[in-house]
């Protein structure tokens, strides 16, 4: 949570002081005495809040003095106002000027409190932020992530899930500003999440990695291929609930995102079996290439697939899925296919079920659904 200091000899040599301090009493002259908690030395104070997960007491501890307010000033980077459910917008306004150092801020709501003020104050003061959590912020406009774009160049991650109001000609914006960006949350985000969005994704995000689209109903393949084609990292891409989305954009996602290790793709009802053998044949491409890798290599390919509710999928081409990934599992204990929903998919199996199966050590239910 807290930056840590690195004169540890400074900071042993502080507690042998207070050691000898309790066992000789309060007469031995050598070496510093205490005579409040505002004489902590900064170091040990930056530890003693480090071992704390409740940022309440950083929040408490900034207010004691002068001292401590300037030493957690510059030395706490990770602060979280999740736990508040009163009033959060005018305490982040009131803390935002004690913290100029912080890098990861969570202000996740369970109701929606903040509002466009808190957000410009948040941006005005963290030029460093690289970590900020603003789900479920309901109330905010666009003003918010203008004032983001702005004053936080150096996002690597961002939650804007539930952000219903943003529109895409800001998250455009925001995107051609902080193109660091890896991981980003826009699920629910429908007016934000459209297909010229994701274009100018494509085009300023090219070292993203992550990406949740989940319920961007707006979101078709034009969107998803410029993606493909501009963010070759990515390795999560979630577009459950893309109803729009054909073959055509997991075509595009298989061919140029060989790093793919996780797809949503639950109630997207038009992906049809072309789409699963286009990903099945991309592992085999890559198998192919310069480094052959065993097949059981677990570690690269796709681990999580899921493709509950595709009615349109057949046995055959969901097997080939899972003959080319060895990460996908249907099996209860590691469960990493799910084709829940799709009754006709149940016959099939990962491989170690069919091992199990053969060894004799199991049998491969014929519902085998999840
Ligand atoms: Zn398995």
């Amino acid at each position: 949570m807290v930056s840590g200091g690195s004169q540890t000899g400074g900071l042993d040599m502080w507690f042998q002081t207070l050691m000898l301090s309790n066992e000789k009493g309060r007469s031995d002259k050598e070496g510093p005495i205490l005579s409040g908690w505002k004489d902590l030395p900064l170091e040990l104070l930056m530890r003693v809040v480090a071992l704390t997960d409740d940022p309440r007491i950083i929040i408490v501890a900034s207010g004691v003095c002068t001292g401590w307010r300037d030493a957690l000033c510059f030395g706490v980077t990770n602060l979280s106002f999740a736990w508040c459910n009163l009033n959060m917008n005018n305490l982040v306004r009131s803390l935002v000027p004690k913290f100029t150092k912080l890098e990861v801020l969570s202000l996740r709501q369970n109701r929606p409190q903040l509002e466009d003020s808190a957000v410009e104050a948040v941006a005005s003061n963290f030029h460093e932020l690289k970590d900020l959590d603003l789900s479920r912020s309901f109330r905010l406009s666009d003003r918010s992530l203008y004032a983001l774009a702005d004053g936080c160049p150096h996002l690597t991650r961002l939650n804007i899930s539930g952000c219903s109001n943003f529109s895409d000609s800001a998250l455009m914006h925001l995107t051609a500003c902080c193109n660091q960006l890896k991981y980003l949350n826009l699920c629910g985000c429908v007016r934000a999440a459209s297909d010229r969005a994701l274009q100018a994704i494509g085009q300023n995000c090219n070292q993203l990695q992550s990406l949740n689209l989940g319920w961007c109903e707006s979101v078709s393949d034009k969107g998803v291929i410029c993606l493909a084609s501009g963010c070759p990292d990515l390795r999560a891409l979630d577009l459950c609930g893309c109803i729009l989305i054909t073959d055509e954009s997991v075509i595009a996602l298989a061919n140029s995102c060989s790093r793919l290790r996780s797809l949503g793709l639950y109630y997207c009802q038009n992906i049809t079996d072309r789409a699963m053998y286009s990903l099945a044949n991309s592992r085999v491409r890559s198998k192919r290439g310069p480094t052959i890798r065993k097949s059981t290599d677990e570690k690269e390919g796709l681990s999580n697939l899921n493709i509950s509710q595709c009615t349109a999928l057949t046995p055959p081409a969901v097997q080939a899925v899972c003959d080319s990934f060895p990460g996908l599992h249907t099996c209860p204990e590691r469960h990493s296919l799910i084709i829940s929903g799709c009754l006709s998919l149940t016959s099939v199996h990962c491989a170690c079920a069919v091992q199990a199966h053969r060894a004799g050590r199991g049998i491969v239910p014929t519902n085998h659904a999840y």
